[in-house]
C-alpha cells in the first residue's frame, strides 16, 4: 500500500504544500477511530464488514477483492497524487497499532533511535520538513519525538547542511 502511494504521488511534477501541523495533528487520530472500530467490529463477529472495505485486505487475495476495497483503494490512490501517503497518516489501523506499541514502549522505557536535529548547524530553512512524507514539524525540537515518524530518512538527505540532521544515539 505504501508502495503504491509513493508511486501514483512520484506521478506529480511538483510537491503538493503540506497541511498545517494543527490540522495534521487532529487528522492522524483518525486512525485510532479505524482501529478501535476494528476492534468492535471483530468482538461481534463482523470483521468481514471491514475486511470487504479494507483496500489493503483486497490486495492481498488480488483477484477476489471485493468491489467495496477496489472502490476505497482507487479514493486512497485519487487523494494520494494530491496527499502523500494518505492511508498511512490518517487511516491505517495498523499504523495505529504500531503507534500504540511505541507509546507503550517509551512508557516501559525502551529506548530507540530518532530522528536528531543538530540545532547549532540548523538554518531553519525547513527543507526537511516540507519534505517529510509524514508531515512531521522536525524544527519542533531537537529530537523527533513524534511516534508516526517512518525512519525514511528522506529528511536527512534533503536538508542542504549535510550531517545537521540525522539518525541520532539511542535515547
Ligand atoms: S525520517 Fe522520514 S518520516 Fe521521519 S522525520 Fe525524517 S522525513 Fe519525516
Ligand atoms: S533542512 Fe537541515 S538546515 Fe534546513 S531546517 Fe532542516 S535540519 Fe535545519
Amino acid at each position: 500500500m505504501g508502495t503504491l502511494q509513493e508511486l501514483v504521488y512520484a506521478l506529480r511534477k511538483k510537491r503538493c504544500k503540506q497541511i498545517p501541523y494543527m490540522y495534521e495533528r487532529k487528522l492522524v487520530k483518525l486512525k485510532y477511530g479505524v482501529l478501535i472500530i476494528n476492534i468492535i467490529l471483530v468482538i461481534f463477529g463482523l470483521s468481514w464488514l471491514y475486511t470487504n472495505f479494507c483496500p489493503v485486505y483486497g490486495l492481498s487475495r488480488l483477484p477476489s477483492m471485493a468491489i467495496g476495497g477496489l472502490l476505497v483503494l482507487a479514493l486512497i490512490l485519487i487523494g494520494g497524487f494530491f496527499m502523500e501517503r494518505l492511508w498511512c497518516r490518517y487511516l491505517c489501523p495498523y499504523a495505529a497499532l504500531l503507534n500504540l506499541a511505541q507509546k507503550l514502549g517509551s512508557l516501559l522505557g525502551i529506548k530507540r533511535k530518532k530522528i536528531f536535529r543538530n540545532l547549532e548547524r540548523c538554518v531553519d530553512c525547513e527543507l526537511c520538513s516540507r519534505n517529510c512524507p509524514m508531515n512531521l514539524d522536525i524544527l519542533a525540537s531537537e529530537y523527533v519525538e513524534d511516534e508516526n515518524c517512518i525512519h525514511c530518512l528522506r529528511c536527512t538527505i534533503k536538508c542542504p547542511k549535510p550531517g545537521t540532521v540525522c539518525r541520532g544515539r539511542v535515547q
